[in-house]
């Protein structure tokens, strides 16, 4: 039996194509491996968000090409898709497959590396067993195009998945014991929007609430003027849909949200957030937020510092700024140098922890229901989204009620309620 491993580079639309892929192999009858096991293909599922990405793709390939045993290596996804013509010429690399492919990915793999699977596979060892949350991906695409994003060139247009499908696979994660189901896309608030009003966000997570018995349902991010009252409404009752949002800020100067092409203004965040959080009780508001965006003074990034205050997030992912070619910021005047974006990433970060620790203390003594995810150390998330600690042995996917006894590393402290 042919063996493949599928190395995943990137953020969750990547891990859920690597999951397809591997679900694709073991259809045809391929075996799926880790890499100490010899693969005689090595996919590389790569990426090129960030320059920090791009790079670590890069690094893998060299690795790989270095290995004298060395696999077909077969290079996939963001990277050769942005980069037409570039990667082709990467020395080592046997096949360079864009994600436009993902049909047809097996297929080629095997015309091209002689290799065969033996006859039609089982699926009795499925992609997603070892997982308590699963990422299901219903929206392709984003027409946003704002200013240091590499992702509408290399993925394209606006792609919703049928709702019929969406149950389909929702049902087949079910069978598969998932209790946390994430729904993602590359923009998930444009879902529905090439379908003319035909669906959507709204309606799937509707369908999933009704006539599923799913335990939790999440969504993974929306902007901040994509969130309906519809949404609130369901968010805030009685049901699977975690009380959780994750709507990316980037900056809190107008000037910098209207350079990187936003489609919102910092008070009009402000708002929202605040309108959000007093809706949803213990609404959990995660974020993004990008430092060092070509032209930011230390007086925007004062104003992003004081937004952030205002708000009052969970939980707050800082990135600085790297030029991506290809997109406007790259040739942006204004460049911030290394080390001042270095500082002002600290700051964000430290404001992050104290915010993060913050939310975490209302919900001391109280209980949550925290869904393990991993063993060593036991830990889980609540449906608000904070990491629970739990000082005994619980099987990843178990639900637990916990008491939440002290703050600890980034989440809490917890014991069986
Ligand atoms: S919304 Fe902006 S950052 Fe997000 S994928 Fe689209 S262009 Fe990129």
């Amino acid at each position: 039996m042919a063996r493949v491993t599928v190395v995943t580079l990137g953020c969750k639309a990547n891990q859920y194509d690597s999951e397809q892929l591997k679900n694709e192999f073991q259809k045809r009858g391929w075996d799926v491996v880790d890499a100490q096991q010899d693969p005689d293909v090595l996919l590389v599922n790569s990426c090129t968000v960030t320059n920090e990405a791009a790079r670590q793709s890069r690094q893998r390939l060299r690795k790989i090409k270095g290995n004298p045993k060395r696999p077909f290596l077969v290079l996939w996804g963001c990277y050769p898709q942005a980069y037409p013509g570039q990667t082709e010429k990467i020395p080592g690399v046997d096949l360079v497959l864009g994600r436009k492919e993902m049909d047809q990915t097996v297929e080629i793999i095997e015309e091209k590396s002689g290799l065969k699977s033996c006859g039609k596979g089982k699926i009795e060892q499925l992609p997603f067993s070892a997982r308590t949350r699963a990422f299901l991906k219903i929206e392709e695409g984003c027409e946003s195009f704002c200013s240091y994003c590499i992702v509408p060139r290399a993925r394209g247009r606006v792609w919703s998945k049928p709702l019929d499908q969406v149950m389909q696979e929702v049902e087949i994660l079910l069978e598969r014991g998932f209790k946390e189901i994430v729904l993602t896309g590359i923009h998930l608030g444009y879902y529905g929007k090439d379908r003319g009003g035909e669906t959507s966000l709204e309606q799937v997570i509707k369908e999933i609430l009704q006539k599923t018995p799913l335990p939790r349902l999440r969504l993974s991010s929306l902007e901040i003027n994509e969130v309906s009252e519809e949404l609130l409404e369901l968010m805030g009752g009685d049901n699977a849909l975690c009380p959780h949002l994750h709507l990316p800020l980037q900056s809190g100067s107008d000037k910098i949200l209207q350079r990187m092409n936003r489609k919102y203004l910092s008070g009009e965040y402000l708002e929202k957030a605040l309108y959000f959080q007093g809706k949803i009780p213990d609404l959990g508001v995660t974020t993004d937020i990008m430092v060092g965006f070509p032209g930011e003074t230390d007086t925007d990034f004062a104003r992003t510092v004081e937004l952030v205050e205002n708000v009052g997030f969970s939980r707050i992912h800082v990135f600085s700024f790297s030029k991506r070619a290809g997109t406007p910021a790259a040739g942006m005047e204004g460049q911030v140098p290394g080390p001042e974006k270095k500082r002002r990433n600290r700051v964000l970060r430290d404001i992050g922890n104290k915010q993060q620790a913050k939310f975490n203390s209302l919900f001391l003594d109280r209980e949550m229901d925290v869904l393990v995810e991993s063993s060593a150390p036991v830990q889980g998330w609540s449906p608000n989204y904070i990491r629970y600690y739990i000082p005994r042995e619980y099987n990843p996917g178990q639900v637990v009620r916990v008491k939440g006894k002290n703050l600890f590393r980034d989440g809490i402290w917890g014991k069986e309620g």
